[in-house]
């Protein structure tokens, strides 16, 4: 189907359109130029000349239109940058060559120049699909490998030419993630750098700091309960000895159940926190079940006072 419909551009068969670009005729075809661009669609619905006549000015680089002609009839373009003496040879046929390859050689910063100018021509004619081929081609570009000096040129080279949103944010996010590179190339001191890129890119490099500070936010948080869980751990560790210590001391120094009732050999039984209300361990006699405490006046264990009603 793409060999057809490039053979359908070239030959310009059945066309029902024509645009006009330097001089020369492109005839195309409206099934598939006004289904891809909203723009060229509109001017030929509207009451405007260009609906009358099926003639559309276009005013941007021959090369660039028919790099956007063969996206709309292939979905691809290549870079072909016309040399000088080709460039008039080509100017001469009045139909696209979809199949004639230049050879010329271009530099990387033209391949990027070209992309810039088809992303340009995508832009204004609202060919989104590729505005957005290009923009990727220049993004995939520009960051394998990253060179700033490449980077600052394009940015140079390219102010104000295409107003393509999603090119901006791509440019503006590598600039973002090899500020390092381009600070020591001086970037942000190019006068071509919008204060809208560079916002932007300021923004880029703090979000990972912003990223990172509510992280520390977050750590600090959890230290503080980890604090306050270790002070609480403390406590309970010397109330247990505490608790403990008691124990042994009653255990060690009663040598019978003081209960007038009892009166036995002191042997004593220990209840775990579980069972009693107090959450201590508590100790008892083992034969009459009465609680004991250690007394620090009778240095010796005592009945427990009963406890508080509340
Ligand atoms: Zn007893």
């Amino acid at each position: 189907m793409k060999k057809i419909f490039a053979m359908l551009l070239q030959s310009g068969e059945h066309s029902d359109l024509t645009l006009m670009c330097k001089g020369r005729e492109f005839k195309v075809h409206k099934a598939i130029v006004c289904t891809q661009s909203p723009i060229i669609d509109r001017m030929i619905k509207s009451k405007l000349k260009e609906a009358q006549t099926n003639t559309i000015e276009v005013k941007f680089e021959l090369h660039i239109l028919k790099c956007m002609l063969n996206y709309m009839y292939t979905t691809d373009y290549k870079v072909e940058l016309p040399s000088t003496e080709e460039n008039s040879k080509q100017e001469a046929s009045a139909q696209p060559a979809a199949n004639k390859r230049v050879q010329v050689f271009p530099t990387t910063a033209e391949v990027l120049l070209y992309h810039a100018h088809v992303n340009d021509i995508a832009e204004y004619y609202d060919v989104t699909d590729l505005a957005v081929l290009s923009a990727e081609r220049i993004a995939c570009l520009l960051q394998k490998p990253f060179s700033a000096e490449t980077f600052c040129d394009f940015i140079e080279k390219t102010e104000g030419l295409t107003g393509d949103q999603n090119l901006q944010q791509k440019l503006t996010a590598i600039a973002a993630s090899n500020i390092v590179a381009l600070l020591e190339k001086d970037f942000f001191s190019t006068k071509e750098i919008g204060n809208n890129m560079a916002s932007g890119v300021l923004q880029g490099v703090t979000k990972p700091f912003k990223a990172y500070q509510a992280k520390v936010i977050k750590l600090q948080g959890k230290l503080r309960a980890q604090d306050l869980e270790i002070s609480r751990l403390t406590k309970s560790s010397l109330q247990l000895h505490e608790n403990l210590d008691e124990l042994v001391k009653v255990s060690t120094s009663t040598r019978a159940c003081v209960k007038s009732s009892c009166m036995v050999r002191f042997g004593s039984i220990i209840e775990p926190p579980s069972q009693n209300l107090e959450g201590r361990w508590m100790i008892r006699c083992a034969s009459c079940g009465c609680r004991y405490v250690y007394s620090q006046e009778k240095k010796a264990g005592v009945i427990a006072p009963p406890p508080a009603k509340a």
